[in-house]
């Protein structure tokens, strides 16, 4: 329970902002200073069913909407965002804990999904085969799914909706969106925004609440599609689940993202790299560097990758330094669990974030400082793990190809890099490593939306990524048509009892 003087968040049913009738609810609390800003309702399964309900009713008319006027809105839509940047910002960086600057980002590649689906009409395209037999010709229609739903993590609250629901509108469907309970307030402004920018009532609606909600979104025969992000537990769950009843689902989950250092690479640049990329948004990205792989001489490097990890500075998102806090109180104790674990299990403690020094505002807050662990082996609980916290281990490897079997070995598969002058070994790096996403000195290579998001192996599950080409299949099925017409005066060819055209 909260204090019921605290704003509620709304859920949106059928174009309507409404308050939950439910009694259980959960603070909204800035991780900076634990100052709660909202209270969230754990949606009853009424509210769950109507919100269903709304995206079904709305389906039959919103399917044949013409793609241009679908796409025009989502022209106004990227406006809208752009005019509101530094409000979504400044509410995502209360909520979340991000610096201002990284809210921004945040915002930004959402952004750049809704400029791509305002171009919907050169996406959602079929394709022709005149000819395929006397007078036949056969064509492919990608036409929407029905009702679709998204489950989104606490780490992007706003990039990540913006890769569903923008997308999944676009191509016809209607929605229902379940954000994290722990930062929804940005992800609700950017849904006022959706409606003002034109999207009809019922098309879009949001629910809140945690396992119960979500597991109900599984269940429900009138949900065609999910789109889920977050942890791999939480994943795997939604995907059988899902899978179970019917449905076509897409997870995007947890990671253990490698950085191969070579000893050629452009050593500044590197180091920069790796310290924004492993401590940058407090290591809550799923594309964040967690393992430095150090290769013959570049292991000389650690004692200036720790001088450079030293010199970030640590406040509120709002103070706009490097780094802000770990989203809650539990993710503080688990990231310092596993730093103290990491000790025990013998990796060297080359950069301790624990104890930080705060002014009094912030004592209360959920700070991590940046943490370098040495020597980190497979089997130590710190590399085993996705710590989601601004933590680094440091491997060693003598070659590039101990280096290489090393990441394999991992099951992940999210994101990787490496970083060399060299051109040979950046294409053997390119062929030989199994994992969806590489960087070639660029440490966080999460793709553009005309590419998609291409986590593989244990960070995915489902064929089809979030956005680009991909997701018009995910979010569309494919129906091929066959088709033949008959000058009035056709009689030729009689009977045909075999399977080819004739
Ligand atoms: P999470 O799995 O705890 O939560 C994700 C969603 O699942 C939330 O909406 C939450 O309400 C819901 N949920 C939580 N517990 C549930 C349960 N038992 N049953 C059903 N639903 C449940 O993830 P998080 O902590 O919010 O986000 C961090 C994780 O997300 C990290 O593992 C990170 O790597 C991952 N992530 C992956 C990507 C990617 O693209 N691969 C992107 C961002 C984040």
């Amino acid at each position: 329970m909260t204090d019921t003087a605290i704003p509620g968040v709304a859920l949106l049913i059928d174009g309507q902002f409404v308050q939950s009738k439910t009694t259980q609810w959960r603070n909204v609390v800035n991780p900076a200073t634990q100052q709660v800003l909202a209270r969230v309702p754990m949606a009853t399964s009424d509210e769950v069913a109507a919100a269903i309900a709304a995206a079904k009713a709305a389906f039959p008319a919103w399917r044949k909407t013409p793609i241009g006027a679908r796409a025009r809105i989502f022209l106004k839509y990227q406006q809208l965002i752009r005019d509101n940047m530094k409000s979504l910002a400044a509410t995502l960086t209360a909520e979340q804990g991000k610096t201002l600057a990284d809210a921004e980002g945040d915002v930004f590649r959402g952004l750049e999904v809704v400029e791509h689906a305002a171009g919907i009409g050169n996406l959602q395209l079929g394709e022709l085969a005149n000819n395929v037999a006397g007078g036949v010709d056969t064509y492919t229609l990608l036409q929407p799914l029905g009702v679709c739903a998204g489950i989104t993590p606490f780490n992007f609250p706003a990039m990540i909706p913006l890769w569903m629901f923008p997308m999944a509108i676009a191509c016809g469907n209607t929605f229902v969106l379940k954000p994290s309970e722990q930062d929804p307030m940005v992800t609700m402004q950017l849904v006022e925004l959706a409606l003002q920018a034109g999207i009809p009532k019922g098309v879009l609606n949001v629910v809140h609440g945690a396992a119960d909600v979500v597991d109900a979104l599984c269940d429900h025969p009138d949900i065609k599609a999910i789109s889920f992000v977050g942890s791999t537990r939480v994943g795997t769950h939604v995907y059988q689940r899902a899978s179970l009843a019917g449905k076509r689902v897409q997870c995007m989950m947890g990671a253990k993202n490698h950085a191969i250092v070579m000893p050629d690479a452009n050593k500044e640049q590197t180091l920069n790299a790796l310290v924004g990329a492993s401590f940058g948004a407090a290591g809550q990205r799923c594309m964040a560097v967690s393992v430095a792989v150090l290769v013959g001489q570049a292991r000389q490097w650690l004692p200036d990758l720790v001088a450079k990890a030293r010199t970030l500075k640590i406040g509120a998102g709002a103070d706009n330094l490097d780094l802000g806090p770990v989203i809650s109180c539990t993710a503080k104790e688990r990231i310092e669990g596993l730093i103290a674990r990491g000790q025990q299990e013998g990796a060297t403690l080359a950069l301790d974030g624990r104890q930080l020094e705060l002014p009094a505002h912030l004592r209360q807050g959920n700070f991590v400082g940046p943490t370098i662990f040495a020597g980190v082996k497979p089997g130590m609980s710190i590399y085993e793990q996705e710590i989601f916290g601004p933590v680094l281990c440091v491997a060693e490897a003598d070659t590039l190809d101990e280096a290489i079997a090393l990441i394999n070995a991992n099951p992940n598969g999210n994101g990787t890099a490496i970083f060399t002058q060299s051109g040979a070994a950046a294409r053997k790096f390119k062929e030989d490593i199994d994992v969806g996403q590489v960087g070639v000195n660029v440490p966080i290579p999460v793709p553009v939306p005309m590419f998609s998001f291409t986590g593989s192996r244990a960070s995915k599950l489902g064929d089809l990524g979030p956005y680009g080409k991909q997701v018009v299949l995910f979010y569309t099925q494919t129906k091929t048509i066959t088709e033949r017409w008959f000058d009035d005066q056709t009689t030729a060819g009689g009977v045909n009892t075999t399977i080819s055209l004739r």
